[in-house]
C-alpha cells in the first residue's frame, strides 16, 4: 500500500490512512508512504537557498517543515508524543539542519548531498506514522527503506539492483510481515552498497513501491492517491475527465511516460515483470472508484486516455547529403547515447529526422557535437499530447477527428508509437491544455464507446 503525499499531509489525513492500513491488516500489508504534503518541495527549496550561500532562508524554510511535522504529531497524539518519536524527530531536525550549514558553507549542493537532504521527508512520515499505528495498538515495524532498496550511484535517480532488492527484502522485511502484522516503510529513497543515500527522482515512491512489491511477490501494488484512480485526462486541465476501470499494463505506462502524474513512469516495469495487478484508488474516498491495471487488454474503446507533457524541446536535425546514406541514423543516435540524453519521439523525412529530448537536456553541447555532420533546427516551448488506447490501430477516421478538434492549431510532428497504441502529437506548449480539452471532447466525451467504458 504506497500513500502519497497528499494521502499523508496532515494528522486527519494519517488517522484515515491508518484506518485503512487496520482493514488491511490480516493481508499483511507493507506501508510505503511519501513525505507529508510539499515537504520534498520544501527540502529542495532549503537546499538551493543553502547553496546560494542564503543559510537564513534556508533555516527559515526548514523552520516551517519543522512546525508542520511538530504540529501534526501532537494533533495525532493529542500532545502526548511518545518520547522515542519526539526524540527521534528533534535527531532528524538536527541532521538536516547540518547538512543545509554544511551546504551553506561550501555553496555547493551536488546531487549527493541534495538526496541525502531530501530523504529526510519520507523519514519523517514514516517515523510519524509507525509510531501512531503502534500506539493504535497494530503490530507495525518501521523499516528504513535504505537497507532494503539498493540502487547504483546515480544521486537523484537511483538505479534499482533488482537481485539485491530480492534477498534484502526477503531477509529483512518478509520476516516481519504475516496476517496481522503491518511494515511501514520510506518510498522515494535508497542507498548504495556503501550505505549512501540515494532517490529514485521526484515521485519515485510508486516506483519504491512496485520494486517492494515485486520483491516480495505482493498479490497486489495498492497506489493510494487523491483522484480515484487514473482518469481518462488530467482532472486539473480537463475537468470532465473520467474514471477508467481497467487499463492494460501497456497503456498505464504509456500514460506514464507521456505525463500522467498519477504513476511514476518506472512503476509498471516490476509489477509487469512480477504480473502482479497495481490498482490506484482515492484515500479519502476508499469505497469510491478505482483503476485496476493488469496484463489483460479489455477492448470496446478505441482512446482510453491522453496525457501530456511540456515543456519539451524539438530537435529538427537535416543532412541532405548523408541522410539516404546508410549509417546515418546510427552516428546521430549515438551522439544522444554518448551525451546520456534520451529521446521521446523520432520522426523521419527523405532529409531531415525530428526528435524530441526534455527541454533541460544540456542543448549547446549537443548542438555543437549535431553541427559536424548536420544542420540543426531547434523549436523550444513544445509540448507532446499523447492519444493512448489498445484499440486505436483498429479505430477508422481517428486521424480526422483528431486534426478537425485541432483544426486551428499547428501540429509540428505526429508519432504513432511503434507498439501501436500511442498516438503522440507535437504543439506549441501554449496550446497544450487547449488541445487536451478539445481532444477530450472529440475523441473520449464522443459515443463511440469512449473513455469509461
Ligand atoms: P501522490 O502525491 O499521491 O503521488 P500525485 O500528485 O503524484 O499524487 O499524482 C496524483 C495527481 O496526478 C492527481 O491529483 C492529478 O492531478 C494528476 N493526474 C495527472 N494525470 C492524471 C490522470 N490521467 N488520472 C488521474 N490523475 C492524474
Ligand atoms: N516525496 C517524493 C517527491 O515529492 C517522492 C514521492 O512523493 O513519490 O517527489
Ligand atoms: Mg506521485
Amino acid at each position: 500500500m504506497k500513500f502519497g503525499g497528499s494521502s499523508v499531509a496532515d494528522a486527519a489525513c494519517m488517522r484515515q490512512v491508518s484506518g485503512l492500513v487496520r482493514d488491511a491488516l490480516p493481508n499483511s500489508p507493507l506501508v510505503v508512504l511519501s513525505a507529508m504534503g510539499k515537504t520534498t518541495n520544501g527540502l529542495f527549496t532549503a537546499a538551493t537557498a543553502a547553496e546560494r550561500g542564503d543559510l537564513p532562508a534556508a533555516l527559515g524554510q526548514l523552520k516551517e517543515l519543522i512546525q508542520d511535522h511538530r504540529r501534526s504529531a501532537e494533533d495525532l497524539f493529542d500532545d502526548a508524543v511518545p518520547d522515542d518519536l519526539d526524540q527521534g524527530l528533534t535527531d532528524a531536525f538536527g541532521q538536516i539542519e547540518l547538512l543545509l550549514r554544511g551546504v551553506a558553507l561550501l555553496r555547493e549542493l551536488s546531487p549527493r548531498s541534495q538526496d541525502a537532504i531530501a530523504s529526510f521527508g519520507e523519514h519523517l512520515s514514516t517515523r510519524i506514522f509507525a509510531a501512531f499505528l503502534q500506539s493504535q495498538g497494530m503490530d507495525a515495524t518501521w523499516v528504513d527503506a535504505r537497507r532494503v532498496m539498493r540502487t547504483d550511484g546515480t544521486f537523484g535517480g537511483g538505479q534499482p539492483d533488482i537481485e539485491a532488492i530480492r534477498g534484502l527484502a526477503k531477509a529483512i522485511i518478509a520476516p516481519l510481515l504475516g496476517p496481522g502484522r503491518a511494515v511501514v516503510t520510506q518510498g522515494y529513497i535508497g542507498a548504495t552498497e556503501d550505505g549512501l543515500t540515494t532517490t529514485l527522482g521526484r515521485g519515485g515512491s510508486d516506483y519504491s513501491a512496485a520494486l517492494f512489491a515485486a520483491a516480495l511477490q505482493a498479490s497486489e501494488v495498492q497506489i493510494w492517491t487523491d483522484v480515484e484512480g487514473v482518469l481518462t485526462a488530467d482532472p486539473r486541465i480537463v475537468p470532465g475527465a473520467l474514471p477508467i476501470p481497467c487499463l492494460s499494463f501497456s497503456e498505464a505506462a504509456e500514460l506514464a511516460a507521456f505525463g500522467a502524474k498519477v504513476l511514476h513512469p518506472a512503476t509498471i516495469q516490476p509489477a509487469v515483470e512480477a504480473r502482479i495487478p497495481v490498482t490506484v484508488r482515492h484515500t479519502q474516498k476508499p469505497r469510491g472508484r478505482f483503476t485496476t491495471i493488469t496484463g489483460e487488454v479489455r477492448t470496446g474503446r478505441s482512446v482510453t486516455a491522453l496525457a501530456s507533457r511540456g515543456p519539451i524541446t524539438v530537435l529538427t536535425v537535416s543532412s541532405s547529403r548523408m541522410l539516404a546514406q546508410s549509417g546515418f541514423l546510427a552516428r546521430l543516435f549515438e551522439v544522444f547515447g554518448r551525451l546520456n540524453i534520451s529521446v521521446d519521439l523520432v520522426a523521419t523525412a527523405e532529409i531531415s529526422v525530428s526528435l524530441t529530448v526534455e527541454a533541460d537536456v544540456p542543448l549547446k553541447l549537443l548542438i555543437k557535437e549535431l553541427s559536424s555532420f548536420a544542420t540543426i533546427q531547434v523549436a523550444e516551448e513544445r509540448a507532446i499530447v499523447a492519444v493512448v488506447g489498445e484499440r486505436l490501430k483498429y479505430t477508422a477516421g481517428l486521424g480526422s477527428r483528431l486534426f478537425g478538434a485541432l483544426a486551428d492549431i499547428n501540429i509540428e510532428m505526429i508519432s504513432m508509437g511503434a507498439n501501436e497504441i500511442n498516438l503522440s502529437i507535437v504543439i506549441k506548449r501554449e496550446h497544450e491544455h487547449e488541445a487536451l480539452r478539445r481532444l477530450h471532447t472529440a475523441l473520449i466525451e464522443s459515443n463511440d464507446g469512449g473513455g469509461a467504458a
